[in-house]
């Protein structure tokens, strides 16, 4: 994917609302700021997850970034955090991982002072082996100066495509006690309980093969790989086909047989399943009567 590639493709694909760049870590490519502030002319937001570990190089691109970007539209960054001190280093594997994502998570408070558009958040991911501090974690960061809502917590989950660990990671041995942590936390903070997304995390964890709302993967929502390959999500390892044969126009990728059989696919359930805010979200908001509860949902929860 090179800068010019991705020009081409925004320009060519003006419908869409939402484009999220993804890694890995996406702070390593030299040329992300261009991207990012190409999608800010384009009037969209943007967002980025990190890990934090090369903090400096983070810090650096993200000032240039905050210079550039216009102020019409939200900047988001999102710093993984899987625990606290040594669980987070354990997890990810990379030791002092932790204090460089609090030394982040600082510098982007008092970024978020200087420009009303930006916004810091913190994406947790449950696992077997950190279930076991879930309330510990979240009321540290809300004494730390987040909300509830500054802290996403999901189900880390298994993929072919985007993180290769099918064969090493299995949650669902533990899923009753993580239930039980959610279930705790939900009890604990109203936020969590009311939160359409985080209030079906125990129901995934009960039944992980079982649909929770219509997926809109492969029909409004689409993952794209580095090479240009486009799939219906990072889960379902199915290719649609490969955008630099379409000229980067998506509707007419959404025009071939392929599209056709990977809609159906996904409309029988016949995929991974999973529970995540990048694809839930969208088919939220695509699906009426999912809408409508979360409509009823964000109202309770407004004073929250
Ligand atoms: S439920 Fe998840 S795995 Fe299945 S198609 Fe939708 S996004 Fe992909």
């Amino acid at each position: 994917m090179t800068l010019d590639e991705f020009i081409i493709f925004i320009d060519n694909n003006e419908f869409l609302q939402d484009i999220n760049l993804s890694g890995g870590e996406v702070y390593l490519r030299d040329d992300i700021v261009d991207m990012w502030q190409y999608l800010d002319c384009k009037g969209l937001a943007t967002a980025v997850t990190t890990n934090g570990v090369n903090v400096d190089l983070i810090k650096r691109k993200e000032s240039i970034l905050l210079k550039k970007l216009s102020g019409k539209n939200n900047r988001e960054l999102q710093i993984s955090i899987d625990g606290l001190g040594e669980t987070h280093d354990f997890i990810r594997g990379i030791s002092g991982n932790y204090e460089k994502a609090i030394e982040l998570l600082n510098w982007a408070f008092r970024k978020e002072r200087q420009y009303p558009f930006f916004k810091v958040s913190i994406t947790h991911n449950i696992t077997p082996y950190n279930y076991h501090q879930l309330s510990e974690f979240v009321k540290y960061f809300i004494n730390f100066g987040l909300k509830p809502s500054q802290i996403s917590i999901k189900v880390a989950q298994t993929s072919s495509l985007l993180y290769d660990n099918i064969d090493t990671y299995e949650f669902v041995n533990s899923s009753r006690k993580m239930i039980s942590a959610v279930e705790g936390i939900q009890r604990e903070i109203p936020y969590y309980r009311h939160y359409y997304y985080t209030r079906l995390i125990p129901t995934f964890l009960e039944n992980s093969r079982k649909p929770l709302i219509p997926c809109y993967a492969g029909f409004t929502i689409c993952y794209i790989d580095p090479c240009w390959n486009v799939y219906p999500c990072s889960f379902l390892n199915t290719k649609i086909g490969n955008l630099r044969d379409y000229n980067f126009e998506l509707k007419k990728l959404w025009e071939t047989d392929v599209i056709k059989k990977v809609q159906d696919r996904v409309k029988k359930g016949l995929c991974p399943h999973c529970w995540i805010s990048c694809f839930s979200s969208p088919s939220i908001r695509c699906d009426v009567f999912s809408l409508l509860r979360f409509g009823i949902r964000k109202l309770i929860q407004r004073d929250l």
